[in-house]
């Protein structure tokens, strides 16, 4: 797939089959360098994968999303992360797949979580991973939205740093993590309501996804 809007870009990816945990001991090994050509068609390696291999699996979804990003954030989104976050996939096989009712979940999962993601979790349907068409399923959803999940599977993120992508994921997983909890416990008792939600966003300046405030 012929991406021109990335041509001349560098990345820095993880190896598919690598392991994040091996990242910091063996960082030549497990990453790869690499620069997108100018017509936008194919790439050069340039440093990484000392012990072999290929880039992730998932190249074309991350490729995808970092288009639409790139638009959708005016350039400070440079991050795209993946990762099969405990939690979330738990919940995706006890919550109606719809963008709207999941993040309402999420935001009643945690008080911060709205203030992080105002702009709630897409979600691509069950899809065969590494491939182009799950790569233009979520770079669709990234969008509108700067998580996307994948059921049954894991998590992209986005932002401008590794810290604020990792940080994102990590406030869902906690606030998917607490419901996970919750409803093992019996279900929730009381929770933030939408007035609630409503003030925290404008205490804090954000607009939260409209949908999810009507859930
Ligand atoms: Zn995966």
């Amino acid at each position: 797939m012929a991406m021109p809007e990335l041509a001349g870009c560098w990345f820095i990816l993880t190896g598919s089959g690598k392991f994040f945990r091996n990242v910091q001991l063996d960082p030549a090994d497990t990453l790869v360098l690499l620069q997108v050509d100018d017509d936008g068609k194919g790439y050069r390696i340039f440093w990484g994968l000392t012990g072999g291999g290929l880039p992730t699996s998932e190249l074309a979804a991350h490729f995808q999303s970092h288009i639409v990003r790139m638009a959708a954030s005016q350039g400070r989104d440079r991050i795209i992360m993946h990762c099969h976050a405990t939690n979330l996939i738990a919940l995706s096989y006890v919550l109606d797949l719809n963008s709207a009712a999941f993040t309402r979940e999420l935001w009643e999962g945690s008080t911060e979580c709205l203030v992080v993601f105002p702009d709630g979790v897409g979600i691509v349907p069950w899809m065969v991973p590494g491939t182009d068409a799950i790569g233009t399923a979520t770079a669709e959803q990234m969008q509108s939205h700067s998580l996307v999940l994948w059921p049954f599977h894991g998590i992209f993120g986005t932002g401008p740093t590794l810290d604020e992508a990792f940080g994102l994921i990590d406030t869902a997983e906690k606030a998917a993590e607490v419901m996970v909890k919750v409803r093992s416990m019996g279900g929730k008792k009381q929770t933030i309501t939408t007035e609630e939600l409503i003030a925290l966003g404008k205490r804090f300046g954000v607009t939260p996804m409209e949908a999810a405030l009507k859930v």
